[in-house]
């Protein structure tokens, strides 16, 4: 993803610092949906875990070689990948899930679950957030 002045968007999470690829641009989600359904095809994965969805910050994009119009569509655009990904991976193995990090209400219907562990060493305190919105009925591994 790019800002305005044509700069990659960067994020750091603990020790390390990410790029940050554009949701809106459609390779980017045929490229997940593709991985995906390989995984469950050629290694017999039954879930797959997509790490950063949850969480991901809705950057606007101004890349004007990507396929979105505009600015494009934030996260909206990750419940696409959640859907068909979904659909192609129950349709190799009916039992295949979708787990993603954090917790997305507007992909709530498409994940059987979510990783809340990264904790104080990473700024993030969603565990408790969590266990605080659904009353203490999440699992805790
Ligand atoms: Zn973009």
């Amino acid at each position: 993803m790019k800002d305005h002045a044509g700069e990659m968007y960067h994020e750091v999470y603990g020790p390390h610092e990410f790029v940050v690829l554009c949701p809106s641009n459609k390779d980017w989600q045929d490229y997940l949906i593709e991985v995906g359904s390989w995984m469950v095809s050629s290694y017999g994965a039954t879930g797959i875990y997509l790490d950063q969805l949850g969480p991901a910050e809705p950057f606007p994009c101004y890349d004007p070689e990507h396929s979105h119009e505009g600015i494009g569509r934030f996260n909206q655009v990750y419940l696409r990948v959640l859907r068909e990904l979904l659909a192609r991976i129950r349709g190799i193995n009916e039992d295949a899930f979708l787990m993603i990090e954090n917790c997305g209400d507007i992909y709530g219907s498409y994940v059987w679950g979510s990783l809340t562990w990264n904790g104080e060493d990473y700024g993030e305190f969603y565990a408790e957030q969590a266990q605080s919105v659904f009353q203490g009925r999440l699992d805790r591994a």
